[in-house]
């Protein structure tokens, strides 16, 4: 079953590119693995998959440390500043910085450990109460304090976009967020380079890919449908 989800997924990633004129090398599909067990993972790196997402600190870390190739481990979910710590040598991206406040704190643990960490920005560029993710019209702020961190380097932004039934719905936010995301990069600010574009998830990656996502995060169309209660 990963493996016919997989070939459906990594076909519609190629058909979206197809219809944006983009090359599919320049999209990276994260399988977003959390609540899911490893063995999962294990099959899928046989079919070269490399890139992993995890929603929770505690559970990224373990199965970083119980997985029997190197892989690259994303952390997508809310990160609590008292987090930082387990964390910032261990993702190889890390998705949610939402606030100044964890910035720093990602700055300070990063610097204890002596290792460089690449973060995204995540915009709630729906505005959505129920979401994550600072408003737009503060990131310049975040930027500006990070530009002097010497352990950090924003790579780009991410953004979690509505759930909806129609994923045309969110193509207006998907093309903002690659609009913000060149006007940043415009701007040429130190330690931001603006190379990575995370969003879409299942129900709507085909559309974010049109719009400019060079990640997509995928979970349920990889792994099925999860199960919280295990
Ligand atoms: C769970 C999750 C995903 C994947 O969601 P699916 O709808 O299962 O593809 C993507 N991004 C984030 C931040 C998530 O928490």
């Amino acid at each position: 079953m990963l493996k016919e989800n997989l070939d459906n997924v990594l076909e519609n990633i190629n058909k979206a590119c197809e219809k944006a004129g983009r090359k599919p090398e320049d999209v990276t599909l994260i399988a977003v693995s959390k609540t899911k067990p490893l063995s999962d993972i294990e099959e899928l790196i046989t079919y070269g998959i490399k890139e992993y997402g995890e929603n929770k600190v505690q559970e990224l870390c373990d199965k970083y440390e119980a997985v029997s190739t190197k892989v690259n481990w994303h952390l997508i979910g809310h990160l609590q500043t008292n987090k930082v710590k387990y964390i910032v040598d261990k993702a190889y991206l890390i998705h949610s910085v939402d606030s100044i406040h964890l910035a720093q704190e990602i700055e300070k643990q990063a610097a204890k450990k002596d290792v460089a960490c690449d973060i995204l920005i995540q915009v709630n560029i729906a505005h959505e109460e129920t979401k994550f993710g600072i408003d737009e019209t503060n990131i310049y702020e975040i930027l500006d304090t990070v530009k002097d961190f010497e352990h950090i380097r924003v790579r780009g932004l991410m953004t979690i976009a509505p759930f909806v039934d129609n994923p045309e719905d969110n193509r207006g936010y998907f093309r903002k967020m690659h609009q913000l995301l060149l006007d940043i990069k415009s701007k040429n600010i130190d330690n931001v380079d603006m190379s990575i574009l995370s969003m879409g998830m299942t129900n709507d990656y085909m559309v974010a890919i049109e719009e400019g996502a060079t990640m997509v995060r995928v979970g349920t169309g990889i792994f099925g449908e999860r199960n919280y209660n295990i």
